[in-house]
């Protein structure tokens, strides 16, 4: 195979970053456009040792599966890479993808009888993120401009409105386009480091409807806060009239808190350390299940609240609590599954890396008055060694949840985990790959195996997935039960 040859292939699969994955003489190809089922002549644009990466020049046969994407830039921005797959399509992929993972690296043969559902959003896939990120820039004219950054660039594709998004922020877009084109406001260049004006951030409270608004500035003040604040009041009431009428429903939204983020440093982090309120309050409340949160412009917090709640439910359900159990939360960000159990469990443990989280999960906790968990901060495989050697308080569980990032749970931290011998483990995952990994690393050297598994789509129209598994033990190394 070379550069520039022609091959008509049909797409088969589709990689993480929605690309389609057709074979020519057995090697694989990812195609950019495709979707599985398609029939498509590409031309090959780079070869690889064992793959390579092809261009749609022509459909030839489209799969049936293919539908119109609904967002004019989706092909642009990068972040809906399946929207051109129907909703049904896009849920079977990902528990084709999961199910492929735990036979191939797994081993395990029986993985899509041990699937037990796919949680995919009920009503609408969309309108779900309640957070969003918009860079801020100028066109050619001078005009302001809000988009997202195209694929593996920094130039900004200017957008009216996310269909991920809540309804609401193409009102805010509006409104702050205005406010920098009235106020002459400059706009952040990221090559000189100058310019005021950053990012916009949007993070709204689904349960609550508590809104805040947060622009990320290069600098320590925004002219005209006033006149921003009755445009953003304005924004929230123009939305809710058309809401309404569009389909009959009161929607109601509260402008809660209007925050100025300060970032000074040049760098690709958004959001900087420093935070200043211009309007109401420094955070906003939502809720997860009955469990409530406090969310400030630097908290980290699921996007998709619907599907967390329904993907924590199983975590609860597959826990099998009956308020007598010890519990182990790993890996637990700002304690979302460790409040969660904490309910139906006698004692949670949580633990994370990042300081800023355990002290929001210490703040929430006490928030709903839980006062059965105790959360510590490091790293997941050298606190819960350090306190299983010592032998003291936690070193046993009943259950143990883990929820890693990408690069799945550390070999010292499942080590542990063989040694404590938790009845149940948990597994919440955000990669099918390293999920099959560690499941095979448990099954095999701690005796554990897969009972069942979900399937959840947090991130529709994306190629991510997300996995929670119920891993019981059989028997342990010397064969007691
Ligand atoms: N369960 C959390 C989110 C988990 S995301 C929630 O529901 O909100 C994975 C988390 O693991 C992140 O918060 C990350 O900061 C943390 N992390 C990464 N490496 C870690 C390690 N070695 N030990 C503990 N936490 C870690």
């Amino acid at each position: 195979m070379q550069k520039n040859d022609i091959y008509e292939i049909e797409i088969e699969d589709m990689s993480d970053d929605g690309a389609g994955i057709g074979h020519v003489d057995g090697m694989a190809v990812f195609v950019k456009d495709t979707a599985p089922g398609d029939t498509a002549e590409i031309k090959i644009i780079k070869v690889k040792k064992s793959y390579a990466f092809g261009r749609l020049m022509q459909l030839i046969k489209p799969s049936e599966d293919r539908v119109e994407a609904p967002c004019e830039v989706a092909r642009q921005c990068g972040g809906c890479t399946l929207q051109h797959v129907n909703y049904n399509a896009q849920l079977r992929l990902k528990r084709n993808k999961v199910e492929n993972c735990l036979k191939r690296i797994g081993g395990i043969e029986n993985a899509s009888e041990l699937c037990e559902e796919v949680l995919g959003m009920e009503d609408n896939p969309f309108r779900f993120r309640n957070k969003m990120q918009f860079p801020i820039g100028k066109d050619r004219d001078g005009n302001a401009v809000l988009g997202f950054y195209a694929q593996r660039t920094h130039s900004i594709i200017p957008i009216e409105d996310c269909m991920t998004g809540h309804g609401v922020n193409k009102y805010i877009i509006d409104v702050v386009k205005d406010y920098i084109n009235k106020n002459k406001i400059s706009v952040y260049d990221e090559e000189k480091g100058t310019g005021l004006l950053r990012h916009l951030i949007t993070r709204i409270g689904f349960t609550t409807g508590e809104l805040m608004v947060a622009l990320v500035i290069n600098g320590d003040d925004v002219p005209e806060k006033a006149q921003l604040v009755k445009g953003l009041e304005e924004a929230v009431q123009k939305y809710e009239e058309e809401a309404c009428a569009a389909d009959g429903e009161k929607k109601t939204l509260y402008l809660t808190s209007v925050m100025l983020n300060i970032n000074k440093e040049n760098t690709n982090r958004i959001i900087g350390f420093e935070s200043k309120r211009i309007f109401g309050r420094d955070f906003i409340y939502d809720y997860i299940g009955d469990v409530r949160f406090r969310i400030s412009v630097e908290s980290f917090f699921q996007v998709n609240p619907y599907q967390t709640g329904r993907l924590y439910g199983k975590a609860l359900e597959y826990a099998g609590l009956t308020g007598e159990e010890t519990v182990w939360d790993m890996y637990c960000g700002i304690g979302t599954i460790s409040l969660f159990l904490s309910k139906k469990a006698k004692k949670v443990y949580g633990v994370e890396i990042v300081p800023q989280a355990i002290e929001d999960a210490r703040g929430n906790a006490e928030l709903n008055q839980i006062t059965n968990t105790d959360f510590f901060v490091g790293k997941a495989e050298d606190v819960v060694t350090d306190i299983y050697s010592s032998g003291g308080d936690g070193s046993h569980a009943d259950v143990v949840v883990v929820d890693p990032p990408r690069k799945g749970c550390d070999g010292k931290l499942l080590d542990t985990l063989i040694s404590m011998k938790p009845e149940r483990i948990v597994y919440v995952s955000c990669d099918p790959a390293t999920l099959a990994r560690d499941i095979k690393i448990l099954s095999e050297e701690g005796g554990y195996t897969l009972n069942k598994y979900s399937v959840c789509d947090m991130f529709s129209h994306s190629g991510h997935v997300e996995t929670v598994a119920l891993l019981s033990r059989i028997l342990d190394k010397s064969g007691d039960i």
